[in-house]
């Protein structure tokens, strides 16, 4: 019996704690918090219609460390699920070592003012972390998250050796709208905006943002152009995978969206340094952000699939094998079972998933952790029976590009 305290009321909050409340053997009492009441309030109404189980809801600033501290002495939790934002990683890190308590993200600390996409900020977390005898999961969403899962997975059972990897992640859902982000845009466009980097042969190539792009036959997508991009866990995969040669990450997107992201760019709106509008000082981004749709909002008008998987060619048994480890997930459906569209389904089932494994022990160490370092398989076995069956095809070749 466990007790859990969750930062954020977005779409990935929303659809962690709906899926918590449906494992009440493990999760025997929530509290969910963030800076809006009113959001967290909704998203209680939401759980206790569809599921019976009645949580808590509390008002945080969770940049307001000691405001944090005082909720988890009087919440009482054995460890905080962080679906806040990015910038808000490291004061939560901070609270869980006051007052003691285990620690769960699913996206890297970013300071505001530069978009870098970098670990190296929580893991100088580790000798605090080891020290007070707490563990901290980062990144345990589906990119990062499930992807890295899926890569030990492979690396355990399927092949003796990975040479390359390279990470597919494919949204086919259609809104019906011009322009808009599946989360958070602040953070969907900071790194859509960033330059492309890979790793190959021992060190990172850099490239213009979205400059490559490949066509990608999605099994129940379709065909659609995925680019490449620099993506957070290709760092923690090169540091816990070292052999493998080359890692790449590609994501799809329309032409819809990379012409609306261009025309925002060109002109401005997508930077994330102040300028000074009507004697006050705005960030361009933000004020964009103001104007773009909740992405929780998107769940009712967003129908198709999405489908991320990891391809990975290396040797097995002495000879060459690729091998494709894959989620497809249905918007709908996502959006029948907790009211949120897939995007933020994918997410926060994982985050779940992290959450139920360190609370039952299945999961358990001391210092800061990233998903590699973990065993696979309850992982593996837990997104099957939660929401997010997975498949292993055998690919006939390595990728021909
Ligand atoms: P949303 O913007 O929908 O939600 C974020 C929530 O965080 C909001 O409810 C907001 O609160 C709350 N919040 C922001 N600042 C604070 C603060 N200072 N104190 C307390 N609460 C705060 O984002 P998503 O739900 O889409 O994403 C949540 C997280 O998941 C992000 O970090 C995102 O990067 C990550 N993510 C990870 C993915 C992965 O695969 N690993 C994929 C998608 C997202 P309020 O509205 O109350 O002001």
């Amino acid at each position: 019996m466990s007790r859990v305290l969750v930062i954020g009321a977005g779409g990935v909050g929303s659809v962690a704690v709906h899926k918590m409340a449906m494992s009440p053997e493990v999760f025997s009492h929530i509290t969910l918090a963030s800076r809006t009441l009113a959001k967290c309030e909704a998203i209680a109404a939401s759980v206790k219609q569809r599921t019976g189980v009645t949580i808590d809801v509390a008002a945080l600033d969770a940049d307001d460390v000691a405001a944090t501290i005082a909720l988890i002495s009087a919440v009482k939790p054995q460890m905080v699920v962080n679906l806040a934002l990015p910038y808000q990683d490291l004061a939560i890190m901070d609270a869980c070592l006051a007052a003691g308590v285990n620690y769960l993200d699913t996206a890297n600390y970013e300071p505001r003012d530069q978009a870098k996409f970098e670990y190296s900020w929580q893991w100088a977390y580790q000798a605090r972390f080891k020290a007070a005898g707490l563990m901290a999961l980062l990144g345990c969403g589906f990119d990062p998250g499930v992807t890295s899962v899926f890569t030990t997975y492979a690396a355990k059972h399927l092949l003796d050796r990975i040479d390359t990897l390279d990470i597919l992640d494919c949204n086919g859902g259609d809104h019906g709208l011009p322009f808009a982000t599946n989360f958070n845009p602040e953070i969907n466009l900071r790194e859509v905006t960033a330059p492309s980097r890979h790793w190959e042969n021992g060190a990172w190539v850099e490239g213009p943002a979205l400059a490559q792009k490949q066509l990608f036959d999605f099994d129940q997508v379709g065909p659609r152009n995925m680019y490449l991009m620099y993506h957070e866990e290709l760092e923690s995969l090169v540091k816990f995978h070292p052999d493998i040669q080359r890692i790449r990450f590609w994501m799809t997107f329309g032409d819809s969206y990379l012409k609306h992201l261009e025309v925002l760019t060109n002109i401005g709106m997508t930077r994330i340094d102040p300028v000074m509008f009507e004697g006050r000082e705005i960030i361009p981004l933000q004020f964009l952000k103001a104007l773009l749709p909740e992405p929780s909002s998107l769940g009712s008008v967003t129908r198709g699939k999405t489908n991320i998987g990891t391809i990975a060619t290396g040797q097995k048994d002495g000879v060459q094998k690729t091998v494709y480890i894959l989620n497809i997930c249905d918007h709908e459906a996502a959006y029948a079972e907790t009211g949120n569209q897939a995007v933020s389904y994918t997410t926060g089932v994982p985050a779940m998933i992290g959450a139920a494994l360190m609370l039952s022990g299945q999961w358990k160490g001391q210092g800061v952790f990233n998903m590699e370092q973990l065993d696979p398989d309850p992982f593996m076995d837990m997104l099957n029976r939660h929401g997010l069956p997975w498949q292993v095809k055998d690919l006939p070749a390595p990728l021909a590009f």
